[in-house]
């Protein structure tokens, strides 16, 4: 919930994407083969980050930089320029891969997304249509969070809600479509008869 809701340097990341999609910059749609290939290089650093905060605390607090959080949202890149130069090639990454990285390098997001595995709700909603065949949702999940088949990855998702958004719209959602058709089909066969 953090990830999609709280955090203000995915929020950063979030607009200027809108900007670049309005200013018809291309997106990048990364493989999906190669994308679930990228997503343990967060874990990998929260792990790494993990076991340096347990030796010298200034190692620790130089390993942290990896987060872009303090240069861009707390100092106002206001800083020396390799910070700044870091903060802004991630954010101009993020104009062609939604979300960069949160996707591949977020060490909190990779902590917070631990316990996902130990959910007590399957509160995000799938039609059995979802995946096979329709893309609908994969494709508008800004962090590539389903799986082709349809799946929902929990440690990956940020509980955005745009594939909820989806599952209930009856005009874009092929699977609720065809009820609404079929409804609507029966009323003015009724409305015929009467
Ligand atoms: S649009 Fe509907 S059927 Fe298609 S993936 Fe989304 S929820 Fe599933
Ligand atoms: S799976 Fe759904 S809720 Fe999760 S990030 Fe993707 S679109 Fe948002």
């Amino acid at each position: 919930m953090f990830c999609g809701w709280l955090c203000p340097f995915g929020a950063l990341q979030e607009l200027l994407n809108l900007l670049a999609r309005r200013l018809r910059l291309p997106q990048v749609t990364v493989p999906f083969a190669l994308h679930e290939r990228l997503w343990p290089v967060k874990y990998i650093i929260f792990l790494g980050l993990l076991g340096l905060s347990l030796g010298p605390i200034e190692l620790a607090f130089a390993a942290a930089e990896v987060e872009p959080f303090k240069t861009a949202i707390i100092l106002h890149f206001l800083r020396a320029w390799p910070f700044v130069a870091y903060a802004l090639a991630l954010l101009v990454g993020g104009l062609f891969i939604e979300r960069m990285f949160c996707r591949y390098l977020c060490p909190l997001g990779a902590a917070l997304a631990l316990p996902a595995r130990i959910r007590i709700f399957e509160w995000l909603k799938r039609h059995k249509q979802c995946g096979k065949p329709c893309q609908i949702c994969a494709r508008a999940c800004p962090v590539q969070a389903i799986h082709p088949e349809g799946r929902i990855n929990p440690n990956e998702c940020i509980n955005c809600l745009k594939c909820q958004t989806l599952y209930y719209d009856e005009h874009t959602c092929p699977a609720l479509a065809i009820q609404r058709k079929q409804r609507e089909r029966a009323a003015m066969g009724t409305g015929g008869r009467t």
